[in-house]
């Protein structure tokens, strides 16, 4: 098997095949193409890197690999989410989440599969070759030969490209982010403790927005159809923001990289033919993430694992990945469409002010802030987040604190 990416998908993938075949007394060889240098610290990921549960039992219970606590930098307790007027606390349930520099946990998971005998290129993979006996993928360096590629590659254009021209796949929709981060001090960090503020602000182009603390540092990252560099220095502007963002002005005393912006995408469709006769794509390539917000890690690490089962399972086949990849898939793909429509309704709600009431709503209403809390941190699938909702008490809940706010306006 021959894995284009060597992000959390591919790695998750080939760990768990090498896995599956070594319990069944089988060999295999497994070789991931990577062009990026994570242990060299050259190469930035955008990624925030929240691992959010299940991550942890995917890891050691699927893969017999530890949860890298060591590569913490601190933990997410919950929310506080932002409307224009409002903002409302919510503390999560069950595990919390931890936050990593990404490189570094890629860098953990590639060695771990290393380890595990998977031989590991450090090339980029530039064209591929499909016959009836195996596949080819070409490298910067060796070209490589095997029954299956698996397509790990994320949002890489190029990558897309290639089994674009030679297979039916079409690369899922993104949305496009920005990202950049500050050092605002010790004790200003010690003062914003372990919450992840989400903002939905009125800008329909601004979908959805986030302050994550990250051990010595803040990032903040924003996201929509074309975010830039102009619309993250306008949210930065906001005195919703503002009020979040301790010593703003003297972003770059402590690290002069202070609120240098950089470009990332999350993908927010299905791929079309994201399997066929010996490839399969699995993470951000195959677009199998929940369709608004969250857990992109542990989406990638779920389709990696489900791929090599199927794999295992059923074969190389395209029939093989219809049958056991995209049936095992089903929960998120599922799941896609209500997802698709809470994007809609909290653009639509932020854009007209309702959010302000739902969030006011929200204090009185467990059932309300359950469905609050699913939506952003992905802890609840979408179908959940809708019945809750709607249930006749949080729609109480949210017409009585509309009312209400209309009526104290001027
Ligand atoms: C701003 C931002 C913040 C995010 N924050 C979070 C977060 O906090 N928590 C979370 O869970 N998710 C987060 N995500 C989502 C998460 O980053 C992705 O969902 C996840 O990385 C997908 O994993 P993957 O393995 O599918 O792809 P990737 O992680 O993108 O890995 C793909 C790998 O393939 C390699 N590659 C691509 N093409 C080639 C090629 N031709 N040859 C060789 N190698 C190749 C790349 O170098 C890369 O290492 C965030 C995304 C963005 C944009």
């Amino acid at each position: 098997m021959i894995v284009v990416g060597g992000g959390p998908g591919g790695v998750a993938c080939a760990l768990a095949l090498m896995r599956g075949c070594a319990e069944a007394g089988r060999g295999v060889r497994v070789t991931i193409v990577e062009g990026k240098r994570f242990s060299e610290g050259e190469h930035y990921n955008q990624c925030v890197g929240v691992l959010s549960p299940p991550l942890q039992d995917l890891l050691e219970r699927d893969l017999g690999v530890a949860f890298p606590d060591h590569l913490s930098r601190g933990e997410i307790r919950g929310y506080v989410l932002h409307s224009v007027r409002e903002q409302l606390r919510i503390a999560g349930e069950g595990v919390p989440s931890t936050v990593v520099r990404r490189v570094q946990f890629d860098a953990y998971m590639l060695e771990v599969a290393r380890q595990r005998g998977a031989q590991v290129v450090s090339a980029r993979a530039v064209d591929l070759e499909f016959n009836a006996r195996e596949v080819v993928v070409y490298t910067e360096s060796a070209p490589l030969a095997g029954d299956v590629v698996v397509g790990a590659f994320g949002l890489d254009d190029g990558s897309a490209a290639m089994f674009e021209r030679l297979t039916a796949y079409r690369r899922p929709r993104a949305l496009s982010s920005v990202v950049t981060k500050y050092h605002p001090g010790q004790l200003a960090m010690q003062a914003f403790g372990s919450w992840i503020h989400a903002f939905l602000p009125p800008d329909p182009r601004v979908e959805f927005a986030a302050v994550t603390p990250k051990g010595n540092h803040l990032t903040i990252n924003i996201a929509g159809k074309a975010v830039d560099s102009g619309k993250m220095r306008a949210f930065l502007r906001r005195p919703e923001v503002r009020a979040v963002l301790p010593n703003l002005e003297k972003a770059g005393e402590y690290d002069p990289n202070d609120l240098r912006l950089y470009k990332g995408r999350f993908p927010y469709s299905l791929a079309r033919a994201y399997f066929g006769d010996r490839y399969v794509m699995v993470g951000d390539a195959a677009g199998i993430v929940r369709a608004f917000k969250g857990k992109g890690v542990t989406s990638a690490v779920q389709t990696g694992i489900r791929a090599a089962r199927a794999i295992l399972e059923a074969g190389i086949s395209a029939q093989a990945f219809r049958s056991h990849y995209r049936r095992a898939n089903m929960d998120i793909i599922r799941d896609l469409p209500y997802g698709r429509a809470m994007r809609l309704a909290t653009i639509l709600m932020a854009r007209s002010g309702l959010l302000d009431a739902v969030l006011r709503a929200a204090r009185g209403e467990p059932r309300l802030q359950a469905a609050l809390y699913g939506a952003v941190s992905g802890g609840a699938a979408y179908g959940q987040v809708w019945r809750d909702s709607l249930a006749p008490a949080s729609v109480r809940a949210v017409l009585g604190a509309a009312l209400t706010g209309r009526r104290r306006a001027p």
